[in-house]
């Protein structure tokens, strides 16, 4: 069994993934992610990832080593849909406190497997290691072995502590367990022809279910979907398939190339988002599985099939364009959706106002130059304040991104759709692209924009424009203090800017400012001063190690602990 380090410099040299390959060795060996500090990644590191590609196995037991606050950030943050069991929506944690920090928290997690098997008895339990229990050395590997034996139940470890590196990475070593573990340790009932394999594919808002009736009306059979909507037993006799999708290449590259390499199972890179990639998609299944010796009457059938919902999507479409036509959309999304929807809103009349490419690959760009022209508005990191900036002097109508950024369209009196992983609406396949265009629609014309837009009668001056008056006199009074305090030298002025609680928006300026003025000891009046470590929590352990560093005194772990407000009862709250 190889080690957590030797695992992470094994999927950090994918030879599928072209990013990976077009590096040098020795950036290869450093790897795509940075290792984090322990307790600093707010909700995006490697565990967290590795529960979002595995959460979505419906039938089994996702249980989270470590403290509460692991699972806090990242219980169900997939809206992942399940046609059968709804196990894996609930919460299970070993809650882990200081006494386990100091005697170790194997005992703990044994107690929790042997609840979890006698209140539940599920197919599998999957175990993640977080950070706190890596840094105190518990073995999860050797307590799941032992549990199974004991138990009868598998128990999958997920070795993840949240400090290894980013959520990307965490998606590859989920996967990493699914080979070591699960994949071909069961057998299915049957076999056909047809079966195939998704990879990558989350059922986010239920948008497998936009793609399996057509599968379903091909005879194509999805043996396993890696991991929206599957059982255990599905993804354990997986092995067995004749073809694979790989759908996102991020995230779990690892596990089709090593399917491949193992049990001869060829995988092609597609997409479900846009129609010319559903259609390209459904045609590399036919094609994948008359070569793996499905009969060659599916190519023709596939191909009426794609003719059929083609024309009907883009019919679908085409109803909203009177109403949508010349609409400006700004997409702030990443990956194969900065430009896979752009040609249905552009079939529907719409303009993009730009696309953001911060997390595409150099392919995705070239995509978007493709569909969009050379001039295509590529945006490489725009700050919540040029989105706020565009959409108010109106060169966008409506902005399609992430929940994080929902409030700056929301402050600008602009509509916003939800097109990331929190979305309520599927928008896969064909279906998924109609529905998309017409949540726009739906969007750009509710009433309630000319309400919020209308000033109030008995405002002489609007609340915006009072905010933005004291937002401008604030940022003119602190860019005039920053001149006179700021430090000179470089590496002074990087410690003075420094950000360490992102939810709050503190510096760690504030932060030291604070504790010397104040004469503060504990973290929990830290928080109630500054406000910082009142969100997440996540950064509580740089607000202890700040505390640490002025005062010179140790600040004890339990003050470490994530609470919720400054002045809550520490040991109420981790037992509630
Ligand atoms: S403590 Fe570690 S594992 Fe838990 S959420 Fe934070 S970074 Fe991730």
């Amino acid at each position: 069994m190889s080690t957590l380090a030797e695992k992470i410099q094994d999927v950090f040299n994918e030879p599928a993934c072209g990013i990976n390959q077009e590096k040098s060795e020795k950036a290869r060996k450093k790897g795509c992610t940075k290792p984090l500090q322990p307790g600093g990644a707010a909700g995006g590191c490697a565990f967290d990832g590795a529960k979002i590609a595995l959460q979505p196995i419906t039938d089994v037991a996702h249980l989270v080593h470590g403290p509460i606050a692991c699972e806090g950030h990242s219980w169900d943050n997939r809206n992942s849909g399940s046609s059968g069991s709804k196990l894996y929506r609930t919460s299970f944690t070993t809650d882990m406190g200081e006494q386990d920090v100091i005697f170790g928290g194997e005992k703990r997690l044994w107690r929790a497997i042997r609840e979890i098997v006698e209140k539940y008895n599920p197919p599998a339990i999957f175990v993640y290691q977080t950070c706190v229990p890596a840094m105190t050395g518990d073995h999860i590997e050797v307590v799941c072995k032992k549990a199974a034996e004991k138990f009868g139940t598998p128990c999958i470890p997920v070795n993840v502590p949240g400090f290894v590196g980013a959520k990307t990475l965490g998606n590859k070593l989920a996967g990493e367990a699914l080979l070591d573990y699960v994949i071909g340790t069961q057998e299915p009932e049957y076999t056909t022809p047809y079966d195939l394999n998704i990879i990558g594919e989350y059922n986010v808002a239920g948008e497998l279910w936009q793609v399996k009736p057509l599968l379903d009306e091909l005879g194509v059979r999805i043996l396993a979907c890696i991991s929206g909507d599957s059982k255990y037993k599905e993804v354990a006799s997986s092995h067995r398939a004749k073809a694979a999708m790989m759908v996102c290449s991020r995230a779990m590259i690892n596990v089709a190339r090593k399917m491949e390499e193992r049990y001869g199972i060829p995988f092609f890179e597609g997409s479900f988002y846009g129609i010319s990639d559903m259609s390209d998609s459904l045609r590399n299944i036919a094609r994948l599985l008359v070569e793996r010796g499905a009969p060659d009457d599916l190519i023709a059938r596939t191909e009426a099939v794609i003719e059929r919902e083609e024309k009907k999507a883009w019919a679908g479409i085409a109803a909203y364009r009177e109403r949508l036509q010349g609409k400006k959309v700004l997409l702030i999304t990443g990956g194969v959706k900065s430009w896979s929807v752009v040609a249905a809103l552009q079939e529907g009349g719409m303009e993009i106002a730009g696309t953001s490419v911060k997390k595409s690959t150099a392919e995705d760009k070239e995509r978007i130059k493709e569909i969009m022209g050379e001039d295509a508005h590529m945006i490489d990191d725009m700050k919540p304040r040029d989105m706020y900036k565009m959409l108010k002097d109106a060169r966008a109508d409506i902005m399609l991104s992430g929940g994080r950024s929902q409030f700056v369209a929301l402050k600008a009196k602009m509509p916003w759709l939800d097109i990331n992983q929190e979305r309520h609406y599927a928008y896969a396949g064909y279906d998924g692209m109609v529905a998309l265009v017409r949540e726009i629609d739906k969007a750009l014309s509710n009433p309630v924009w000319a309400q919020v837009r209308t000033p109030a009668p008995w405002d002489e001056v609007s609340w915006e424009e009072r905010a933005d008056k004291a937002i401008a006199e604030e940022a003119a009074a602190l860019a005039a203090n920053d001149v006179d305090a700021a430090p000179q030298d470089a590496v002074a002025v990087e410690a003075w800017t420094s950000r360490v609680c992102n939810c709050k928006e503190v510096d760690e300026a504030a932060i030291e400012e604070a504790i010397r003025a104040h004469k503060l000891l504990r973290v929990d009046d830290v928080r109630a001063h500054t406000k910082a470590g009142t969100g997440c929590g996540s950064c509580v352990p740089h607000i202890a190690a700040i505390l640490q560093r002025i005062n010179g005194v140790k600040v004890p772990a339990f003050e470490q602990t994530l609470v919720k407000e400054p002045g809550d009862d520490l040991s109420t709250i981790r037992a509630a």
